[in-house]
């Protein structure tokens, strides 16, 4: 952990020299940009894909929602100002220079992995009890609008956040692969809770957690708890 500035180069460099308050506004930037590029990325499947429907009407999208979603924002840019807390403290590092292949495989265990923890979050989130207070708000949507992803309690967007850091502490991943996890991060919660199928049918079979597969769970709340892929609700015995 005897990580320095000397040992960086290229962009890297830019960020480790960020001061805090540069931190706080790249933060807030950047999460209020993939804020409106995933209601953009929304709002443009809805009006160029004609599939029929998965349900008959979109949730109606209230105030309160997006206050919520705007809190939302807030505490993504808390858990990038951690992470860059960790990082300069050296519990964080990042890795510049990977191959293609080596990017390729980071992110396929990105995905997995944090799907697996995911799973277990998500699942504990509906205890009754933490219910109640922590994932009930999401689940008031029982059909779904551009603002479903972000209708979170603050506690849960940190904790999805937490689970993401620790592994990031726990291996050396390299930014690119981090970012392009946390792309694909942000259009599959998208994708998933679209009113319209998004993926062919046949993308079930191979245990991609298609839109379906999440809405699914809004309907029944007992199944399907799983995020990217169906793996861990076929293994577990959750899966609808
Ligand atoms: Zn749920
Ligand atoms: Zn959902």
């Amino acid at each position: 952990m005897n990580f320095n500035q000397t040992e960086l180069s290229g962009y890297l460099d830019i960020f480790w020299q960020f001061s805090w308050p540069e931190w706080i506004i790249f933060s807030l930037i950047i999460n209020i940009f993939l804020y409106l590029f995933s209601i953009g990325l929304y709002v443009f499947i809805e009006k160029t894909c004609h599939k029929s429907q998965l349900q008959e009407k979109n949730h109606p999208v209230t105030r309160s929602d997006f206050y919520l979603s705007l809190l939302t924002v807030l505490c993504n840019s808390l858990v990038l100002l951690i992470g860059a807390f960790l990082w300069k403290n050296g519990w964080i590092v990042l890795r510049e220079a990977q191959s293609t292949f080596g990017i390729i495989v980071e992110v396929a265990a990105l995905l997995l992995l944090m799907d697996l923890l995911m799973y277990f979050f998500h699942f504990a989130a509906h205890l009754p009890f933490i219910y109640k207070t922590l994932h009930g708000k999401h689940h008031e949507h029982v059909s779904t609008n551009f603002l479903s992803l972000f209708v979170l309690h603050p506690f849960e967007t940190i904790g999805f956040g937490l689970m993401m850091l620790a592994l990031l502490i726990g291996y050396d991943f390299s930014v690119v692969s981090i970012s392009i996890y946390l792309l694909l991060n942000l259009i599959w919660g998208t994708i998933g809770h679209l009113n319209r199928e998004f993926f062919p049918s046949s993308f079930d079979r191979f245990f991609v957690g298609t839109t379906r597969f999440h809405n699914q769970h809004h309907m029944d709340e007992s199944k399907n708890f799983g995020f990217y892929t169906s793996i861990w609700d076929r293994v577990f015995g959750t899966f609808k």
